[in-house]
């Protein structure tokens, strides 16, 4: 289900364009507020809907899924750190879900851009950037290896 921005919400503040993954989320130019450009290849990672301090960016029901009367609403709300959704079908039924928005305080994240650049030589290593100290943790666990004889 791909979003899509209430023009008369948005203020084109650019928090939608700043987190969308794919680069989705732009600003019109000449109206100056947000659109989703590519609905068909939005990962609906719902990122820009939680980030949007506006409640602007709302999500669009899949036609198989909700056709004719559907609707799908999202709530962000930052104080109580949930998103809720209110789903209502063509025949009336309305199922409502809310999840945490985050785990972690708003900006105790450390961005990659905090982090120094990793060796050339940690290409050649299967971690991931910044593992295993991004993680918190010392090494990263590790399958044991089984005596021959136990196999
Ligand atoms: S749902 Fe995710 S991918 Fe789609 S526009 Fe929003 S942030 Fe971008
Ligand atoms: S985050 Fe919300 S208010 Fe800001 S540009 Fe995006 S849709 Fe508009």
């Amino acid at each position: 289900m791909p979003t899509f921005t209430y023009m008369t919400r948005c203020d084109g503040c650019g928090e939608c364009v700043d987190i969308c993954p794919s680069d989705i989320m732009h600003i019109d130019p000449v109206y100056r507020r947000s659109y989703n450009v590519e609905p068909n290849f939005c990962w609906e990672c719902y990122s820009c809907v939680k980030a949007c301090p506006q409640h602007a960016i709302d999500v669009r029901g899949f036609a198989d899924f909700a056709p004719l009367g559907h609707s799908v609403r999202v709530l962000r709300e930052e104080k109580m750190g949930t998103i809720s959704w209110k789903i209502r079908y063509r025949d009336g039924r309305v199922k409502e879900f809310t999840f945490p928005i985050r785990t972690t305080p708003w900006g105790s994240i450390k961005p990659p851009s905090d982090y120094a650049a990793p060796d050339a030589n940690a290409l050649g290593s299967q971690m991931l950037a910044h593992e295993p100290t991004a993680l918190g943790v010392e090494m990263l666990p590790t399958l044991p290896v089984l005596d021959k004889k136990e196999v």
